[in-house]
C-alpha cells in the first residue's frame, strides 16, 4: 500500500474517534422493532417514523434509539425541546 493511502487511514481512525466532527444532514434507517420493521427519516434536524406511536407522540422507541447511538451527531429533541 502507497504511503499516502496509509496516512489517510490512520487520519480515518482518529476521525472515527472523534464523532462531533460529523453532523448528520439527513438519513432513512430500517429499524428491526420487537414486533415489525419501522422506516426512520431523520431530514435537517426533523425526525419522522411510520410506527403509530411516533404518529400521535411526535417521538418513539426508535428515534430516540437512534438520537442515542448518534449523540452528538443529530440535533437531541430532549436537549432542544
Ligand atoms: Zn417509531
Amino acid at each position: 500500500m502507497d504511503y499516502g493511502m496509509i496516512g489517510k487511514i490512520d487520519k480515518a481512525k482518529r476521525y472515527a474517534q472523534e464523532p462531533d466532527r460529523f453532523h448528520f444532514n439527513s438519513f432513512v434507517v430500517t429499524m428491526e422493532g420487537e414486533n415489525n420493521r419501522h422506516t426512520v427519516h431523520y431530514e435537517n434536524g426533523v425526525w419522522d417514523c411510520d410506527c403509530d406511536f411516533f404518529r400521535s407522540r411526535g417521538r418513539c422507541s426508535h428515534t430516540m434509539a437512534l438520537e442515542i447511538i448518534l449523540e452528538g451527531m443529530v440535533v437531541n429533541e430532549a436537549v432542544h425541546s
